[in-house]
């Protein structure tokens, strides 16, 4: 189903004197941001999610407090709002296939489900003109026998249901590789060349309807321990050559799918000199994300249209337009271990440097790795936003970047 034109506001369309009202599934920290820009532009919001007290349920109109396979909660959903979107890709592509043959709905099933297995997303990736990294489609002990060396060391990777390095683990040797695929319990896996990494990056992208599609600048990312910890965004963060070159990538995909909201695509930067490179070129794509994503949680603070006005624009059918960012920013996520020891973490401190933006997610239980909320940094320059999320991370006991 194509996307009418859902103006913001009450409209007086909906008989019922209320806005327009945008859906989402999902309710943690993504759905949570687009809630709050679907609401700043006037719109009611709806979201679905099993947890009572979900991020973005918290601060939505509604909450409809249902599994995401719910019939009685797919039709409340559809019943209640003109357009529905999604904030993780795990959501089930089946309830997506349900709400779209009542509601525009974006991105599509098609396109999530592509995401949401690794086996499909690399065959799809490696039409972007960019390579992804050398792999094996793991799903039988005789695929896995005629895994070969040039593999190892490597990465194995479940098809599904990964995310924040969760169902990876890293093998040397074919023996190592066969344990790990007994402790993944034998589902479908991918197992990855190890590559030389250089730097990490991403780029989003916001495609409309009618095609059009918009970018933010490539971002570069720092993960520790498979879990983004900084986002560093100003421009010469990236050889320009190469930035450009992901941006097209990431249209590139966005297009082949005929993807219609934000879609983020990660790409790895391989050491100068390594073999992998000289076989790959400097390049190479990772993954995508069928959503905002938390490498996009600066453009709030240093841009004039964040990812999350891009995802209520494109779900709602209204003019894409270039963003442009206006600051250099530095993105710190705060991870569940700030709080780990019962001590609440020196917002005061952190708040007096310049420039600093702190976003809590309303979580009420801090968890080790569990993604509480984010701090950007912005300033006039690279070198100053660096120097004060140093500091900031300094006082939160962050490891320096
Ligand atoms: P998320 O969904 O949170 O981005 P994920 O769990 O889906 O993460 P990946 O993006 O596949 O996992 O991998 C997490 C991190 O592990 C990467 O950002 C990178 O740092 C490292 N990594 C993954 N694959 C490789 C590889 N083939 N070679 C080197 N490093 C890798
Ligand atoms: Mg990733």
């Amino acid at each position: 189903m194509s996307g009418p034109i859902l103006l913001p506001g009450a409209t007086g369309l909906n008989g019922d004197g209320q806005p327009t009202t945008l859906g989402v599934m999902g309710g943690g920290q993504l759905g949570r941001m687009f809630v709050q820009a679907a609401q700043s532009m006037g719109y009611f919001t709806v979201v679905l999610d099993p947890d009572v007290v979900s991020p973005a349920g918290l601060v939505s109109h509604y909450h409809i407090q249902t599994d995401y396979l719910d019939q009685q909660g797919l039709v409340q959903l559809m019943q209640r709002c003109a357009a529905i979107t999604t904030e993780f890709e795990n959501v089930p592509a089946g309830a997506l296939v349900t709400l779209g043959a009542a509601r525009p709905t974006a991105p599509s099933a098609d396109a999530v489900a592509i995401a949401q297995d690794r086996i499909k997303e690399k065959a799809h990736l490696a039409l972007s003109g960019v390579p992804v990294a050398p792999y094996a489609v793991i799903e039988t002990p005789e695929q896995l026998a005629a895994v070969t060396d040039d593999l190892l060391p490597g990465i194995l990777k479940t098809a599904r249901l990964g995310y924040d390095g969760k169902g990876q683990v890293r093998v040397s040797s074919r023996a190592e590789l066969a344990v790990a695929w007994e402790s993944l319990k034998g589902v479908p896996c991918v197992l990855e060349k190890m590559l030389p990494l250089a730097a990490e990056c991403s780029v989003i992208v916001a495609r409309g309807w009618t095609g059009e599609c918009v970018h933010f600048a490539p971002q570069r990312n720092l993960h520790r321990e498979g879990i983004l910890a900084v986002t560093e965004a100003y421009e010469g963060n990236m050889p320009t050559a190469l930035a450009q070159k992901a941006v097209a990538a990431a249209k590139n995909i966005a297009d082949e799918l005929h993807y219609v909201g934000v879609l983020c695509v990660e790409f790895f930067v391989l050491a100068e000199g390594s073999a992998e490179r000289e076989a790959l070129g400097a390049l190479v794509v990772n993954e995508m994300a069928p959503r905002p994503h938390n490498s996009g949680h600066y453009t709030l603070d240093a841009c004039d249209v964040s990812q999350f006005d891009l995802q209520v624009r494109t779900l709602a059918g209204l003019p894409l337009v270039q963003p442009r960012q206006h600051s250099a920013a530095v993105m710190l996520n705060l991870l569940g271990d700030l709080w780990v020891n019962g001590a609440t973490p020196p917002w005061d401190a952190v708040l007096a440097l310049p420039g600093v933006h702190l976003h809590l997610y309303g979580k009420l239980q801090a968890n080790k790795g569990r993604k509480m909320g984010h701090l950007t940094v912005t300033a006039a320059t690279p070198a100053q936003a660096n120097a004060t999320a140093l500091q900031a991370a300094d006082l939160l006991g962050i490891e320096a970047f």
